[in-house]
């Protein structure tokens, strides 16, 4: 069966329980929210994140938590050179992975963090002994910590699989780390996902393991291969097209791991009801975005 859904918002008066419903407005079986604001770390209690209203409601749907992911804030740092902001970056992990558990989701999806300083090597131990402890202080939880694989934007780790080969061996905790496959994050670090993703993903089963992928991000890229950029596109409207995003997405290994879109709002508007249903039927569709802002 294809899992299938999108970033959803968590905000509000229903917070948890308006993510199930916006998940279902889209034709999802899958979905991916932050617990709070992307940018800050400005969290409600778990008490009021409406969780039991969310059990209820995802029982009645018949959706399953095991399909869905939550992600960390993008400016948690792993690897700040500044001690004290590192410490910080572990505190507040340790909190997410416990609203993570709360929340019934079994991954939280990680940005391994930036080379501030441009020591790449100093980066990865930092990365590497933060997502340890992160583990440490949640020994009793199940929930993985998902390293997404990264564009290369700025000093970016993760851009390359041996990069997360390397975060994975030092933490040494293979029940509690994966990893998250960005389509779009991947081709702009220079895999040639368009053309070849079998031969991708056969390269990172070398030097990972595909055993390690938990989740998938499907998005479209508006850059170049190898560009570094890291910025979205709508579904078979940038540079990867539709053919290629379809082949990840209908691979037969990973037909039973979650594929997450993470595609921009075509005016304002969501776009992931169209988009899911174009996956679905398998037919490109030139005008979608006209579809989607009319
Ligand atoms: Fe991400
Ligand atoms: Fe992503
Ligand atoms: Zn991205």
């Amino acid at each position: 069966m294809l899992i299938i859904g999108s970033h959803v918002s968590m905000s509000g008066s229903n917070m948890y329980l308006g993510s199930v419903m916006e998940a279902l407005s889209y034709g999802s079986n899958a979905f991916m929210v932050y617990t709070g604001a992307p940018q800050n770390t400005i969290r409600k209690p778990i008490k009021d994140l409406m969780i039991e209203e969310a059990k209820v409601y995802m029982s009645e749907h018949g959706l399953s938590f095991d399909h869905v992911v939550v992600h960390a804030p993008y400016i948690i740092n792993l690897a700040n050179p500044d001690p004290e902001k590192r410490a910080f970056a572990i505190s507040f992990l340790t909190e997410e992975v416990k609203r993570t558990q709360a929340m019934q989701a079994k991954q939280i999806v990680l940005h391994p963090g930036s080379a501030v300083g441009k020591d790449r090597v100093q980066a990865i131990k930092w990365i590497a002994e933060g997502v340890k402890k992160v583990i440490e202080n949640t020994k009793d939880s199940n929930v993985k910590i998902a390293l997404e694989t990264m564009a290369g934007k700025g000093n970016e780790v993760g851009k390359t699989f041996e990069e997360l080969k390397e975060i994975i061996d030092l933490v040494n905790e293979p029940n509690r780390v994966s990893v998250c496959f960005d389509t779009c994050h991947t081709h702009d670090a220079g895999y040639d996902v368009k053309e070849n993703f079998q031969s991708v993903i056969e390269h990172f089963d070398q030097v990972v393991g595909t055993k390690y992928i938990s989740v998938f991000h499907v998005n479209d890229s508006k850059n170049i291969k190898g560009a570094s950029k890291d910025r979205h596109e709508n579904i078979g409207f940038g540079e990867i097209g539709y053919d290629s995003l379809l082949k990840v997405i209908y691979h037969p290994d990973f037909n039973d791991i979650p594929k997450i879109l993470e595609t921009p709002y075509v005016d304002g508007k969501p776009p992931y009801k169209e988009e899911i249903e174009m996956i679905r039927n398998k037919v490109f569709i030139p005008n979608l975005k006209d579809i989607i802002s009319q």
